[in-house]
Order: structure tokens, then sequence, then C-alpha cells
């Protein structure tokens, strides 16, 4: 009997092991660069322009159905729903965005926000939840909060070129913000999976934000998270995700 119960605690142990392997964040590219240390002009353009592509492909979304399909909790339900709409409401500002500007960087994350709001629509799916973004249409959203988000940022952004890279710096911070605050409210393996995957992108994201708007001149200072967390995501590399493993978009 004794044993027994000692091989159930051991499985568990490792179980707890192989789960803390496989979700310790992925890993990091390290042949970049820091944005305040780029030195080569191909390293310099794909932080300025955002040449980095998220692709979330079959394999991706074999990744998350993989994973079990665990009781789902209201915060859990609440996190997704609210993320739906705030990935969105990214991909809307960064589409008024690069139409007034010419600078890759928007169109370019605008392609990324689509992905991050579609993993989520995956999950919502997969929990047979209801999409509060069915037949999305641009700068609409359900919830009232981030209606008027979406209303205030995409008139800032559109007064300059350097109100617009502020204001990527701003959605990418309270983006960050966000995610941090729900996943730690969330225990189901695919879910922590999508969302940090959805934060990496938007370190990357804040790292070239920042490097433009150093780029023209201008100043950023974080509103949502620590200036001690702001500042260790804009002096490190940009993070990219390896094909296999925990990684679900590059
Ligand atoms: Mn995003
Ligand atoms: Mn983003």
């Amino acid at each position: 009997m004794k044993a027994k119960k000692m091989i159930i605690n051991m499985m568990g142990m490792l179980s707890l092991v192989f789960l803390a392997l496989s979700f310790n964040g992925c890993s990091k590219d390290d042949t970049s660069v820091s944005p305040l240390v780029t030195n080569d002009a191909a390293s310099k353009a794909a932080l300025i322009d955002y040449t980095l592509t998220d692709l979330f492909d079959a394999a991706s979304l074999s990744l998350i159905d993989s994973l079990p399909n665990d009781l789902i909790s209201q915060d859990e339900k609440d996190a997704l729903t609210y993320m739906r709409e705030e990935e969105l409401l990214a991909h809307d500002v960064y589409l008024v965005l690069s139409q007034l500007y010419t600078k890759p960087i928007f169109r370019n994350i605008t392609k990324s926000e689509a992905v991050h709001a579609e993993a989520i629509r995956a999950l919502l799916d997969k929990y047979q939840l209801a999409d509060p973004a069915l037949n999305h249409v641009a700068g609409v959203f359900n919830n009232p909060d981030l209606q008027s988000l979406y209303t205030l940022l995409a008139s800032k952004g559109s007064a300059s070129l350097i109100e617009g890279l502020i204001v990527g710096a701003t959605i990418e911070d309270l983006d960050i913000s966000d995610l941090k605050t729900r996943l730690s409210g969330i225990d189901n393996a695919d879910i922590i999976l999508v969302l940090e995957n959805l934060e990496r992108g938007s370190r990357n994201h804040l790292r070239s934000f920042f490097a433009n708007i150093l780029l023209y001149n201008g100043t950023y200072v974080p509103q949502f998270i620590s200036q001690e967390e702001f500042d260790s995501i804009i002096t490190t590399p940009y993070e990219t995700g390896t094909a296999t493993g925990n990684c679900i978009w590059i």
C-alpha cells in the first residue's frame, strides 16, 4: 500500500517536472541583437520594420488540440473572451495606422495581430465557447472598455507618425500587462501555451516600436508594466520560436 502511494507520488512529481520543462517559455534567438546595441544593417532593418512573421499553421493548431481538454474555469473563459477582442483591438488600430503611414512596421504587426486573434479563436472553438467577435467589423467591439480604448488610441495615433509609434508601444505595454494578470489565474496547458506565445509576440512588438520611437528621437515611459520589466525587454534580443516544443509560431 505504502509502495503504491510512493509510486503515485513519484509519477505526480515526474509529470510536474515534464510540465515545467514543456512550458518554460520559448527559446531566445541568440543570433539577434538588442534594439539598443544593434549594429549590423540587416538586424537594424529587421528590428525597425518588424520583418518577423507569426505563422499560425496546421502544426500550431494540432499542438493546441493535442493538449487535454481540461475543465475550463470562469477566469479562463473570461480571459479568452477578453483577449480575443484585445488582440483584434491591436489589429484594428494598426490597420488604421498602416493606412496613414507607409512604415512597414504597422502593416507587418497588423498581420501578427490577426494571427494572435486567430489563436484565441481556436481555443474558443476547442472549448465550444461563443466568439465575442463573430462577424467582427474593424473598430467595433462587444466589450465597452475595449471600444473606448480603440476610439482613443486610433485617434491619438492618427495625429502623427511618432504618436502612432507611441500608441503601438502603449498597446504592447497594456497587452503584456493584461496577459500576465490573466495567466496568473489559468492552469489549462493549452490556454497557457497560447497566452505565453501571445506575450512573447507582444515583447517582440514592443522592441520594434521602441526602436522606432528612438529613431525619431522620441521617448516612451511604460504605463502598465514596471520600468524594470520594460528595460529587461527592450535590452534583450527578439525571441523567435522553434519549430517544435512550446512555440506555436515563429
Ligand atoms: Mn498580439
Ligand atoms: Mn502586439
